[in-house]
């Protein structure tokens, strides 16, 4: 059975960070991945733009440079990070999913499955899991919800050109989707179950959605959720009990994601309440299983509103988990992010 120092769990950015910093530290490391590297972000719609500014999410203090100075795009950024894994030469096994993890006295057996099938099992003496919080879209459990038509992922805009595009939610990801269909010529409705829109909507998007929902260029239904869809038109219920009906080819759920905890649950790590949030020592990063880390958004579990962990403030995580490694000093608490983006 192979053996190693250390295996890291996801090869998100953060995951990637820390192989460098493995690398650095002259730590044998074994890193998988259940997708591409940057799965999360490959998954996002075409030219989606990262919010945060690009210093905030550059990894291994390698620099970030786009061609229009403006943030980053889900292109541009995946870009990066195949540059930076070939900078540093990270061998990383891509498509090959982690199925357990269990103790055994010095060290922990790490079960995976490639993409072909083959299951592979390695020894490792640390393991660190940076899963990342955005495994699956949040559903609503509507009738309907697995129409052809109804998707929790935006497509190219291209697709909504001159249809009827309803968008249920009120946040950032429902906002952004909005702005962009209706630029893309698409006739945008949009449902959300709060009385405005969220609080942490973007302040550069916000003056453009208020003005167009002002003027009803984009029609919204608040205090309104969707109770069935049909292939052709959606049904809301109105806070006052009332029923809307709106016409839909495409409905957009954008409505959030849930994290995928099961491997953590499986290892024996404690996860606190309905967004199961994992058990850790904020100092070095090691959850209440000897010798097992989290890093990255992982740490927050399934997150909903109010709850604000990004890869922007992550980073920290990586010299905490070194530390703890290698017998070095924890860094120092850092500064809480002044303005956070994300
Ligand atoms: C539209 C959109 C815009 C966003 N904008 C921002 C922003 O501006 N700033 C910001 O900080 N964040 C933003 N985010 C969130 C961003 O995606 C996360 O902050 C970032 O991806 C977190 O990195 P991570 O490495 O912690 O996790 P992830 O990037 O989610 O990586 C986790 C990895 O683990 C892998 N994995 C999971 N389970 C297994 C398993 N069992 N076996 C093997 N591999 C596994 C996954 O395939 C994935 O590659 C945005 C998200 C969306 C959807």
């Amino acid at each position: 059975m192979a053996r190693t120092e250390v295996m890291i769990v996801g090869a998100g950015p953060l995951g990637i960070e820390l192989a460098i910093a493995f690398k650095r530290a002259g730590l044998d490391c074994v890193q998988v991945d259940a997708g591409q590297i940057g799965q999360t972000i490959l998954a996002w719609p075409p030219m989606t733009r990262w919010f945060s500014s690009s210093e905030r999410i550059t990894i291994a203090g390698v620099p970030i440079q786009t061609v229009s100075q403006e943030k980053c795009t889900r292109e541009e950024y995946l870009a990066y990070l195949r540059s930076v894994v070939m900078q540093f030469d990270l061998d990383i096994c891509t498509y090959e999913r982690t199925l357990d993890i269990s103790r055994d006295t010095d060290a922990f057996s790490v079960t995976t499955r490639t993409r072909a099938g083959k299951v592979r099992t390695r020894t490792a003496r640390y393991v660190v899991l940076t899963t990342g919080g955005m495994a699956a879209p949040n559903r609503l459990g509507v009738h309907g919800e697995d129409l052809p038509h109804v998707s929790h992922v935006l497509a190219d805009p291209h697709t909504y050109f001159r249809r009827d595009v309803l968008i249920v939610g009120g946040r950032n990801s429902a906002v952004e989707a909005a702005l962009r269909l209706h630029h893309a010529g698409a006739r945008v409705t949009m449902c959300y179950r709060g009385t405005s829109l969220g609080d942490g909507v973007k302040y550069w998007l916000r003056p453009e959605i208020e003005y167009l929902i002002k003027k009803e260029r984009i029609k919204t239904h608040f205090e309104t959720v969707p109770i069935v869809i049909l292939p052709d038109r959606v049904e809301l219920r109105t806070g006052g009990g009332d029923t809307v009906t709106v016409p839909a080819d495409f409905v957009l759920m954008m409505i959030g994601y849930v994290a995928d905890m099961s491997l953590f649950r499986q290892a024996g790590v404690e996860l606190t309440g309905d967004r199961e949030v994992p058990s850790f020592d904020r100092q070095t990063m090691q959850t209440n299983v000897p010798g097992l880390f989290v890093a990255g958004t992982a740490i927050a579990g399934t997150q909903r509103s109010g709850v604000r962990v990004f890869l922007e403030n992550c980073h920290v995580h990586v010299d905490r988990i070194v530390a703890a490694i290698t017998g070095g000093t924890p860094p120092p608490e850092p500064e809480p992010v002044l303005l956070p983006e994300a």
